[in-house]
């Protein structure tokens, strides 16, 4: 981008209303990017910006991959869209064949989406439909979990566990619960990988159907690793503790892998790095890169069954979108296994994953840091919030490491990194190593 150009847009910021962000203050000092290639974005002042996010944990291959972009342009003019409902495409049944190829046995079928928001409440209605063409139509709680985010639609916010994503809303849907969030810094803290303790709060379950009968319960929701919240690790035993209570109560589970899949911990999906096999997992994100949207639900065959032999009124799920499955989405997911598949993505984390715990867990005993904690290319560092001030540590710091070159993401207190996997230790050393002198220098 010109420099005229980049005055241009500077001057132009007032229209548009910007998500999650507090625009008064980014608008009086604009942080824009006009270009992305591999790991590095460049801004409209010419800088570059290494991307320790993965963009928002979504740009799992790096940028500006050629085969997508020449699969989306192709696409693009050879079958732009196709009618969603009553009407196929052959891309979106490749896709669907190819993604279950990946996923845990026994999940073998797919519903597109255009978003994780989407997927999380296209889930929570497959889950409470599920338990109706089954015949126990009584199933229609859900559960989620102190501090889940599950997106932004009323499903996600309502399952979700983050106050401020949840309290300008009023009701939201009824007959939700939560359990509590497994964050224990007093006994966890710097753990490498899964925290030791906590595996009993998955017991939670145990007590919330004691309250409700488990024959109103339809589902529960967990992100394998809670990844907006602060990078929230399970501690050992306690996603299989979930896994045996639903199952002795008949209750789906449902893993958001919004974050979690497409190789970020150094396996495909976060079920297969845990062992613990959910009903339900909820994609988006990796699926096709980041980079045109798309989300994708994944359920166990008895699921989809459920539906093909429901009674007759009731073999149509009644839900869907108009991009559901979207050709150009498809064409972009395509070449994204292609990238993954080819360049061994999907498990490169697994061999990043000790040099980039070490490089994390080196930042110890900097000054305010509470806690590290990592698992495959996700990580965390917790600091001491400012008393009266909380936030404003950690938002320091991210804006301190976007002037000094890397991209991290700030939520609360706690800096969370998720590089794209095709980074090299090198930049694993760039990243901490600016994230060290970052974090020295906060008051
Ligand atoms: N679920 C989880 C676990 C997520 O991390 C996110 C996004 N960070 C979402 C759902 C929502 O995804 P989207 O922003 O694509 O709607």
């Amino acid at each position: 981008m010109s420099a005229d150009a980049a005055v241009r847009v500077t001057n132009n910021l007032e229209a548009f209303w910007m998500p999650f962000s507090a625009n008064r203050q980014f608008k009086q000092k604009p942080r824009m990017l006009v270009a992305a290639e591999g790991t590095r974005y460049r801004t409209a002042d010419g800088r570059e910006v290494l991307d320790g996010t993965s963009g928002l944990w979504c740009v799992n291959a790096g940028h500006g991959r050629r085969q997508i972009a020449d699969a989306v342009h192709r696409q693009l003019t050879e079958l732009d869209y196709a009618p969603a409902f009553q009407m196929g495409h052959p891309k979106a049944f490749e896709l669907a064949a190819r993604l279950i190829t990946l996923t845990p046995p026994g999940i073998d079928h797919v519903f597109f989406t255009n978003s994780g928001s989407e997927s999380v409440d296209t889930a929570l209605k497959i889950a409470l439909a599920y338990h109706r063409v089954r015949g126990e139509g009584s199933r229609f709680r859900l559960i989620g979990r102190e501090r889940g985010y599950h997106g932004v639609n009323f499903g996600g916010i309502s399952v979700g566990g983050i106050v401020t994503n949840r309290k300008m809303f009023g009701t939201l849907l009824t007959g939700v619960d939560h359990i509590r969030h497994t964050h224990d810094i007093e006994r966890n803290a710097f753990t490498r990988g899964q925290p030791a303790y906590g595996a009993e709060l998955a017991d939670d379950l145990e007590r919330l159907v004691a309250l409700h009968d488990a024959s109103t319960i339809a589902a529960v929701i967990v992100e394998p690793v809670a990844g907006s919240t602060g990078v929230l690790l399970p501690p050992k035993g306690y996603l299989e503790r979930l896994r045996a209570i639903c199952d002795r109560h008949g209750i789906l589970l449902i893993f958001d892998e919004v974050i979690t899949g497409f190789g970020r911990l150094g396996t495909p999906f976060g079920a297969d790095y845990f062992g613990v096999t959910p009903d339900i997992m909820t994609t988006a994100k990796g699926v096709t890169n980041g980079v045109v949207p798309m989300g994708a639900v994944f359920v166990k065959n008895e699921i989809y069954e459920a539906f093909m032999n429901g009674p007759e009124h009731l073999i149509e799920f009644f839900h869907g979108y108009t991009y559901s499955g979207n050709p150009v989405s498809c064409a972009a997911g395509l070449a994204t296994l292609d990238i993954y598949q080819e360049e061994g993505l999907l498990t490169r984390g697994a061999e990043l994953e000790s040099y980039f715990a070490d490089a994390l867990h080196d930042l110890r005993g900097l000054p305010h840091v509470i806690d590290i904690r990592n698992c495959g290319m996700v990580g965390a560092v917790e600091l001491e919030p400012i008393p009266g001030a909380p936030t404003k540590r950690a938002f320091t710091a991210f804006i301190e490491a976007f002037e000094r070159g890397i991209m991290i993401r700030t939520t609360g207190d706690i800096i969370a990194i998720s590089p794209p996997l095709i980074f090299e230790k090198s930049e694993i050393d760039e990243l901490v190593g600016t994230l060290r002198d970052v974090i020295g220098k906060l008051d």
